[in-house]
């Protein structure tokens, strides 16, 4: 009989999602696809648009290229969702599925500080990275003040390379005078990965000239005085500010039932799925918790791992064939350095008591490695 798959949002958990669904249930089920976005870009390339190495055009596609994969597409707002029937209303339709997978990732919100999208500029967004792109090619004088707006954002390598690649170009400007601070919310790179990473991407960062200033929780930003103020009292000038925005839950999910205490989606660890029967979630829409203290981070390589587990689990489900499949929480991750370098990071995030990762110091062979998992991205999911 003729089952459909419902997967609400086109990001990379979804494409992925989509992608394996599809290769591997007949043509008499429906795989629908929903975004709010027509097209899908690949946030790991943003930071190569701020620099200059890519155009915004170069790491963007329409998701409409997945009809040509018999994937159906709905462009539109999801504005509620129903897991107890699981079932959704978009933009106005209620769409009703045997099987629901929600990688609705996680929303930016700068407004959470006083001043700070006017103040500054974000590389986490496709539009930013464009602008910054824009900013730097005029910027010779002055400090660039690099923030992280909370301790909790996407990717925790993404500021530690955002302050590399803004080096890299001030060398390569020869800009003397440009001065580049790091302030995070945040003790320390990367905490998750365990104190030998953190204290190796710090020396990574420190070697480099750059000001590092870990536990400082930005609370308002000057705009018209360009002033940065900080919990501690200490107060920041800056010429350029760069920012990596906090998060929040998407309105959708927190508005549902399916909304945890903080908000996040809680699901089995292994199995993704949630506590409505054939409802599950997977990437950043999640909270999985650590024993470490901390939740899993929020990067696509685990939105990526999840999305397989879940669309083996979904053909399972509908085929009665093979074994369930269990996400075992390994995880892998490039740091770009700057000057065609890029160090790489991997390990098992469920190791217990305490992630087991490994940092591979910056060689040309992991940037190389990062330049095709870009290309094989787009070959293989859009
Ligand atoms: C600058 C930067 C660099 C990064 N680099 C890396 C990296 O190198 N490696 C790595 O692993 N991770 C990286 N990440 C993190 C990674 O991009 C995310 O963790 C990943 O995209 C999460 O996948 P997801 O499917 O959960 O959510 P997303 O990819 O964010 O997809 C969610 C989708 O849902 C859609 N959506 C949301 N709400 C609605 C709604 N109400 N209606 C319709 N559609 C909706 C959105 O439009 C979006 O397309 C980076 C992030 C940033 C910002």
């Amino acid at each position: 009989m003729s089952q459909t798959v419902l997967v609400l949002g086109g990001g990379v958990g979804g494409l992925v999602a989509a992608n394996l669904l599809r290769r591997h249930l007949g043509s008499t089920h429906r795989i629908i696809l929903v975004d709010r976005e027509s097209s899908f870009s690949l946030a790991a390339s943003y930071l190569w648009v701020m620099s200059g190495a890519r155009r915004p055009e170069q790491v963007s596609r329409p998701l409409a290229r997945l009809k040509r994969k018999d994937i159906e597409v709905i462009h539109g707002e999801v504005e509620h969702i129903d897991p107890a029937q699981r079932a959704a209303v978009v933009a106005g339709v209620r769409i009703a599925a045997d099987h629901l997978v929600i990688a609705l990732g996680a929303d930016f919100n700068a407004h959470a500080v006083e001043g700070l999208s006017d103040g500054g500029l974000t590389f986490a967004t496709l539009d930013g990275a464009t602008r910054l792109r824009a900013a730097l090619s005029n910027f010779r004088k002055g400090r660039i003040l690099i923030l992280t707006a909370a301790p909790l954002y996407k990717c925790p390598a993404a500021p530690y390379e955002a302050a590399l690649l803004l080096e890299a170009h001030r060398r390569r400007i020869r800009g003397d005078q440009i001065r580049i601070d790091l302030h995070t919310a945040e003790p320390g790179p990367m905490g998750v990965a365990g104190p030998e990473v953190s204290a190796a991407v710090r020396a990574i960062v420190e070697s480099k000239s750059i000001g590092y200033h870990p536990d400082r929780q930005v609370v308002r930003v000057d705009p018209a005085e360009r002033v940065v103020e900080f919990r501690n009292g200490e107060k920041v000038q800056y010429e350029l500010l760069v920012y990596m925005p906090p998060l929040q839950v998407p309105r959708v999910v927190r508005e549902s039932i399916l909304a945890s205490a903080g908000g996040w989606i809680e699901v089995d660890r292994h199995t993704l799925q949630t506590r409505f029967s054939g409802v599950y979630a997977l990437g950043d829409v999640t909270s999985i918790p650590l024993s470490m203290g901390k939740p899993l981070p929020k990067a696509g390589v685990f939105a990526h791992g999840q999305a397989r587990v879940v669309a083996h689990n979904i053909v399972r489900a509908i085929t009665g064939t093979g074994r369930e499949a269990n996400f075992d929480g390994y995880g892998a991750c490039f740091v770009e350095a700057g000057g065609s370098t890029a160090g790489y990071g991997a390990g098992d995030f469920y190791a217990e008591p305490r992630p087991s990762v490994t940092l591979h110091r910056p060689s040309l062979l992991w940037h190389a490695g990062k330049v095709m998992f870009e290309k094989y991205w787009f070959w293989r999911w859009l």
